[in-house]
């Protein structure tokens, strides 16, 4: 299942696949660069395994809510993660309210709550708001790839 990334120049929808995320393509229509993954990416639990699964870097999940005040605290700071690591890593977000089975599978009891994969296998797990430094800290010290 590719992600859906529109093209900057020209607005087309090009299909990327998981692995490529955090790579630098082309656009399959205009042949513009499509530079690599910089903003978190809103995952269902199929996306979830595929970019977990197929990911050549480090992956952030950001497992929140929309009733989470400390959620919202921390998604400025998610986002700035993903920017500043880009090509380097891949920051999901998974909504624990639509997709429960993902959050049971890492035992989150409460939110936010920030896991780090590496090639499938959980690097470290922590829940509680943080801000980008951390979080770029946790990236950095996750195997290389
Ligand atoms: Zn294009």
């Amino acid at each position: 299942m590719p992600v859906i990334r529109a093209c900057s120049h020209c607005g087309k929808q090009n299909r990327v696949p998981a692995k490529f995320l955090a790579s630098a393509g082309r656009c399959g229509f205009c042949k513009s660069p499509l530079p690599p993954l910089a903003e978190p990416l809103a995952v269902d639990d199929q996306l979830f395994d595929e970019i977990v699964q197929n990911s050549p870097v480090p992956v952030l999940v950001d497992f929140w809510a929309g009733w989470c005040r400390p959620c919202v605290a921390a998604a400025p700071e998610v986002a700035r993660t993903a920017a500043d690591m880009a090509g380097k890593a891949i920051v999901v977000k998974v909504d624990t309210e639509k997709y429960p089975q993902v959050a049971g599978r890492f035992q989150v009891s409460s939110i936010p709550n920030f896991v780090v994969l590496y090639r499938g296998l959980t690097v470290m797990q922590q829940p509680g708001l943080v801000d980008h430094n951390e979080m770029e800290s946790w990236l950095k010290s996750a195997p290389p790839v």
